[in-house]
């Protein structure tokens, strides 16, 4: 039988396949055969759900009523969200002001598709998410990347000035940052609150790690530089409970926004998803209103990681790290050994069983993204076979599983 021709859309075929899950699928195939690969290339902590999540969640499930919920999100959840709000970013903000959704992915996806028109420009500070310029593409803006010039990772306020345009919707920014872990200072988040609200053009704020931060860092939140109420700002607060809290499968995030705006994005997911799955809203309010030290542990632990990578990172010849101030990410820059990050990163993968991922999927060719959310030994093996991969100075004799191998390539 002859297949139906494929008519995909030109904008669909035009949507990049995901590295990330193409470098997954591969070694996902390689451990499905035995072989022991180590993964830096995770985007979730290993920790469990909060026992608080899980009692609530269960207790609506064992009702067996798992029904449609309002649209916006249950009046329960919401209630939990507007005290957070109050608690961490010293904001009172109404239930009008919020909205849930499956995930802050798709939180960031329908504020875009409700700000942007055909051929606006929403500007994207590199390194970026990978997501957000796929995503600008797909409700058919423009995505304007600024990438700061003296190659740091954070940007110059003049720089994101000189790149807003008459057709600026708004900026999107991430701090603390996948992929550098980079913290923006207080000034800049300042600047750039005061600059938005001058041009009026949208900022927001990508908060998903905004307390996985470390040495005493701290993501000053936006509306710590606005005196405008909500509703006249033109801040827009993306967070969710996948990285804090570990509940990446629950799919729960939220955006704080000014009412209209909010009436709006209810109507974009009334007609495409509904609501949110009441069985994780309830989850999500048993982790926002239950016992809190599940996040401090989570960050202390993940700071220790940081630590060991960091060490383990100094020892390898060649490549350059800045220090991250959070998240569980960081971006060494490996330009020194490679410029072509895919092909590094699938050299690591099958050389050295080690799953990295490309700098070039966030706008920073020559650096790969490391995680360091799994185990101590994840990192100290993952970076020890890398050097071994790539540095001339390491041994050139390692044991990987059962297998002794040596390095020939160097
Ligand atoms: N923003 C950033 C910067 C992220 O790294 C992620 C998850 N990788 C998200 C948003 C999406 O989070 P969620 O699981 O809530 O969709």
């Amino acid at each position: 039988m002859l297949a139906a021709p494929v008519t995909v859309s030109h904008l669909a075929r035009s949507i990049r396949e995901s590295a990330t899950l193409a470098l997954n699928e591969r070694a996902k195939q390689l451990a499905d055969r035995g072989q022991p690969v180590i993964h830096l290339g995770g985007g979730e902590p290993k920790n469990k759900a909060p026992l608080s999540a899980i009692v609530s969640a269960s207790a609506r499930l064992t009702t067996g009523d798992v029904k449609y919920a309002p649209a916006d999100g249950t009046p329960a959840l919401k209630h939990a969200i507007v005290r957070y709000t109050e608690e961490h970013y010293g904001r009172l903000v109404a239930p009008e002001n919020v909205i849930v959704s499956s995930g802050a992915k798709q939180s960031i996806y329908n504020a875009l598709l409700a700000l942007v028109d055909p051929q606006d420009e929403i500007v994207i500070l590199a390194p970026y998410w990978v997501s957000y310029p796929e995503m600008v593409r797909m409700v058919h803006g423009q995505p304007v990347i600024v990438t700061p010039e003296n190659g740091s990772f954070v940007p110059r306020l003049d720089e994101v000035e000189a790149a807003l345009s008459s057709y600026t919707k708004a900026v999107i920014v991430n701090s603390p940052n996948n992929p550098t872990g980079a913290v923006y200072p207080p000034e800049l988040v300042e600047g750039l609150v005061a600059l938005c609200e001058e041009r009026g053009v949208h900022l927001l704020m990508d908060d998903i790690y905004h307390r996985l931060v470390f040495d005493g860092a701290r993501a000053e939140p936006a509306y710590a530089f606005t005196d405008r109420d909500v509703d006249e700002s033109t801040v827009i607060v993306v967070n969710g409970v996948s990285k804090l809290y570990g509940m990446t499968g629950f799919r729960i995030g939220w955006t704080i926004a000014p009412r209209g705006l909010v009436e709006v994005l209810k109507n974009v997911q009334a007609q495409t998803t509904s609501c949110p799955a009441a069985v994780s809203m309830a989850a999500a309010e048993g982790a926002l209103t239950g016992v809190q030290s599940g996040v401090e542990s989570l960050r202390l632990g993940i700071q220790n990681l940081r630590d060991v990578m960091l060490q383990e990172l100094r020892a390898f010849e060649g490549v350059r790290v800045e220090p991250p101030q959070g998240t569980f990410y960081c971006l060494p820059d490996f330009r020194a050994i490679s410029e072509d990050s895919e092909e590094l990163s699938r050299f690591l993968l099958d050389k050295a069983l080690v799953v990295t991922v490309p700098g070039k999927e966030f706008g920073a060719e020559g650096h790969l993204r490391l995680s360091y959310c799994g185990s101590t030994k994840d990192v100290t093996e993952g970076v020890r076979r890398m050097r071994w991969a790539l540095d001339p100075t390491a041994p050139n004799e390692i044991v990987i599983g059962d297998r002794r191998l040596v390095r020939d390539w160097l």
